[in-house]
């Protein structure tokens, strides 16, 4: 993942470009994926897809032609989407276009203007703390042209139709964790997916859908463009930031009582000790707020390595959104946890089915050689018997393991156990053995 990341990050990968487009290629070599084009000004729902944006050269000078500020030495120094400027200005009338990083100093922000246009440029602070001169020559060549928004799909098959959306963005120029971290461990996941097979008992269930887009407008374009599918997206997942020296964070979907959410968050505590949950929108805010909007009401959770959530007011880790995003602050090991906690995620998702008891009455355990001696085990005999109770063909694993506040690993271990002892099945859709009644 490292050397795919060491080959495209430097790319100025703007959300129309032809940098993005060659990113977008260079991962389809990796794995089977469908590049999906909408060309700039097609309607997606309440937007439109902008223009292809090219910056053809960007500088400052001083007026004796020394150059304090070239595009050809970081793609971060023009604003994303800057309008073409060139002349004299004087030095207020630069500051006014020369953005700053509001707490790193020495790190050129990474500023855009997709459609609230103006020129720009962006420095460190300690540059612009050095321009004492009264004038300086700014030259901004840009393009806006006809061209095509892009969204590569990858697409696992399941045995179903329904399918679990995995999305990542691949938007930021010249950043790396923000969001080059989570496409890879995205495309990492597609591939042992595409395998699982081999490695499970078991075929996967549901179809999984890898996207690989620019960030919101991307997500909007393949939904509205997509619509049919809507109603079969049974859960979703974003990726993100995922590189950083964090522990795991995973947000809540906009319906924190969905079956995916619970059972997200019943397993996900034994994937990362470390890790934190919090609710829809509390940590970051990324493209699962497309799949969760009104009209389309996808679960989407967002998994990430964010530091400090967003209601804590502070930055989801220190280099965010800055010219400090490089390869040097993410690690394979942490792409490969993520990717396995994923994974992780994916399976319990897969095995979170209804258990249905064959069984009537409360079981002979002893007679099943399945019964835990209270006096050795108080507490497992107290959860076996409390397992097998919510055996009804109602609950599903992670219901239980949310009814009685224990892992998806626990629960799941006594309904293996029931299952070699033949006291129950599984089921995808609920088959209540003997209804509550009313
Ligand atoms: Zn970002």
């Amino acid at each position: 993942m490292l050397d795919l990341i060491n080959d495209l990050w430097f790319l100025k990968r703007d959300i129309v470009s032809d940098d993005f487009d060659k990113a977008l290629s260079r991962l389809a070599d990796e794995v089977p994926m469908t590049i999906h084009e909408y060309p700039t000004g097609e309607p997606c729902w309440t937007w439109r897809v902008p223009e292809k944006w090219t910056c053809h050269e960007a500088y400052l000078e001083t007026l004796d032609g020394r150059r304090l500020i070239d595009y050809t030495d970081h793609p971060l120094h023009v604003v994303s989407y800057s309008l073409p400027f060139e002349g004299v200005v004087d030095r207020e009338q630069l500051l006014e276009h020369l953005h700053i990083h509001p707490r790193l100093p020495d790190a050129i922000p990474f500023a855009f203007k997709y459609y609230d246009r103006d020129w720009g440029l962006c420095a460190s602070k300690s540059l612009r703390d050095s321009l004492i001169d009264d004038s300086y020559h700014v030259v901004i060549r840009t393009s806006f042209e006809p061209g095509t928004l892009k969204v590569g799909e990858v697409v696992i098959p399941g045995q179903s139709k329904k399918c679990v959306m995995l999305v990542a963005h691949l938007c930021h120029p010249a950043q790396v964790n923000d969001d080059l971290s989570g496409v890879m461990v995205g495309i990492d996941v597609a591939r042992t997916l595409a395998q699982w097979g081999e490695t499970n008992r078991t075929p996967l269930h549901y179809t999984y859908r890898l996207l690989i887009l620019p960030e919101t407008i991307g997500s909007v374009a393949y939904l509205s463009h997509n619509e049919h599918l809507i109603p079969k997206m049974s859960a979703g997942l974003f990726l993100e930031m995922l590189g950083n020296d964090s522990p795991h964070a995973l947000q809540g979907s906009f319906q924190p009582e969905s079956r995916f959410d619970r059972c997200q968050r019943s397993v996900f505590g034994a994937l990362d000790p470390q890790g934190y949950l919090g609710a829809y929108r509390s940590i970051i805010d990324n493209d699962e707020r497309q799949f969760n909007a009104p009209g389309v009401r996808v679960p989407m959770l967002s998994l990430s390595r964010v530091e400090a959530a967003k209601d804590t007011g502070r930055p989801p880790y220190p280099e965010y959104h800055s010219s400090l995003d490089t390869p040097a602050i993410v690690s394979q090991e942490r792409l490969e946890a993520s990717r396995d906690l994923v994974l992780g995620l994916i399976q319990a998702w897969e095995q979170d089915q209804f258990v249905v008891n064959r069984f009537k009455g409360e079981i002979f355990c002893s007679g099943y050689r399945i019964w835990i001696d209270y006096r050795v085990n108080p507490e497992g005999h107290r959860r076996l018997f409390e397992i097998m109770e919510r055996c009804d063909g109602e609950h599903t694993v992670s219901d239980i393991a949310g009814d009685l506040g224990i892992s998806f690993k626990s629960v799941r271990e006594v309904v293996e156990l029931l299952l070699e002892k033949d006291l129950v099945s599984l089921s995808r859709t609920p088959q209540p053995t003997a209804p509550p009644r009313k």
